[in-house]
């Protein structure tokens, strides 16, 4: 019988910064992988830490070819064939497959393009792209069912493809890199400050605030904090320069969470109906 239930989309950030990233979205039946920075027992113990032990990984999407996204592909594929016994595409761009090192690349490879959305069983999953050092950067928005989250991080400014890809979102997980004083006033040699702060480095609180401002709408519920630089940035600026933003927005309701190294202490539940 076919008829209308309700499903809970689960979105658990696993790992966000410079050590590593990893991000589940799934709804018990499906789900996919963005990014697979940490090693393979890692992405699966932090899922059994948040309750997700055994929860489907139908495909892996990598934003692109820096260690802290793909490192464990080639690991995490042969892993995930022998758990759920069947391949797992890993989905990226082929600047990206370029890119990865050889030690990380993957054995199932699918090649996306930004705009050009794909399914992964019924999660559409759009990928876009971002400005940031490497061949064929993207991000990714996602859809299960009613619900669509965006996991955007590694962009050095914002554009107005990203503002446009965070629109009607109900939950972001968004890039606050560095907040700019503490980033010129720190120790970082000057060449990685100037590469943090060019357009294809990171987001500083600022710009991500900025973005933010530009492109959130009500249908918004919950805002993650990620890749945050544990030299130059601390989880108060951050979280203060979102909160500020969406407060300013007429959002006041709306979470703020900060995903740190050791990812976020519980998973986000958005329900969905789905028919
Ligand atoms: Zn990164
Ligand atoms: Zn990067």
């Amino acid at each position: 019988m076919v008829g209308l239930f309700r499903r809970d989309v689960t979105l658990a950030v696993l790992a966000s910064g410079s050590a590593g990233n990893s991000t589940y979205v799934g709804d018990g039946q499906a789900g996919v992988l963005i990014d697979c920075g940490i090693s393979t027992r890692r992405i699966l113990a932090r899922m059994e830490g948040m309750g997700l032990a055994g929860w489907p990984i139908d495909g892996v999407c990598i934003t692109h070819e820096h260690s802290d996204h793909v490192s464990s592909a080639r690991v995490l594929g042969r892993r995930l064939r022998q758990l759920q016994g069947k391949e797992v595409p890993f989905y990226m761009t082929a600047g990206t497959l370029d890119g990865t090192h050889a030690n990380s690349k993957p054995e199932q490879v699918e090649l996306v393009r930004s705009g050009e959305p794909f399914r992964v069983r019924h999660i559409i999953v759009e990928p876009f792209t971002v400005p940031h050092d490497v061949l064929d950067p993207v991000a990714y928005r996602i859809t299960l069912g009613e619900v669509t989250v965006a996991v955007v991080t590694d962009l050095g400014r914002p554009t107005a493809l990203v503002a446009r890809k965070l629109r009607d979102c109900d939950a972001l997980v968004l890039e606050f890199n560095h907040d700019v004083e503490q980033l010129m006033g720190g120790a970082y040699p000057w060449h990685l400050k100037q590469r943090i702060r060019s357009n294809h480095g990171h987001l500083s609180n600022a710009q991500a605030a900025e973005l933010l401002g530009s492109s959130v709408t009500p249908r918004l519920k919950h805002l993650t904090l990620a890749h945050l630089s544990e030299e130059n940035n601390t989880p108060e600026r951050a979280w203060q320069a979102a909160r500020g933003c969406l407060d300013a927005a007429g959002m006041p309701q709306v979470p703020v969470v900060v995903a740190g190294q050791a990812g976020m202490a519980e998973p986000i539940r958005l329900s969905t109906n789905v028919w």
